[in-house]
């Protein structure tokens, strides 16, 4: 979970200049934790932003992501989920209600001794299955 108290100053911090769009983008994204998408944020924003478009929503998620303060989360090869939560840490797919979970990762250092000379930018780790909730419901 993140909490940021002063979102633009945040924003400033990570290079990047800290308009009301981006604002609430950023604000969207640390408050709804469930990994939205680009369509989920436009939409939930729409009513709020009526200048906002899709493609803002989109550019905007891309300066994060290159400025270092989101990542993206692939779980499924049609959709892209943003995640403001940079910290090391996996995704757990339910296939029941699609609900995005975070799991905790310890080991930071996994074993790739043999990789000597490359350069990891980015890991991904993802799990599938079926959440507490869901299969308790199917008892
Ligand atoms: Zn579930
Ligand atoms: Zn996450």
């Amino acid at each position: 979970m993140v909490i940021i108290q002063n979102v633009g100053q945040y924003l400033l911090d990570n290079g990047i200049k800290p308009s009301i769009q981006r604002i609430k983008i950023f604000d969207f994204l640390m408050k709804n934790h469930e990994h939205p998408t680009v369509d989920k944020i436009f939409l939930s924003l729409s009513d709020e932003i009526p200048t906002l478009s899709k493609t803002t929503v989109y550019n905007t998620l891309k300066l994060f992501q290159s400025q270092g303060i989101v990542n993206i989360v692939n779980i499924e090869d049609h959709e892209t989920r943003y995640d403001c939560d940079t910290s090391f840490h996996g995704h757990f797919k339910c296939l029941e209600c699609k609900n995005l979970y975070d799991f905790e990762l310890e080991n930071t250092e996994l074993n790739i001794n043999k990789f000597e000379g490359f350069k990891i930018t980015e890991s991904h780790y993802y799990l599938k299955g079926l959440c507490k909730s869901c299969l308790s419901n199917k008892i």
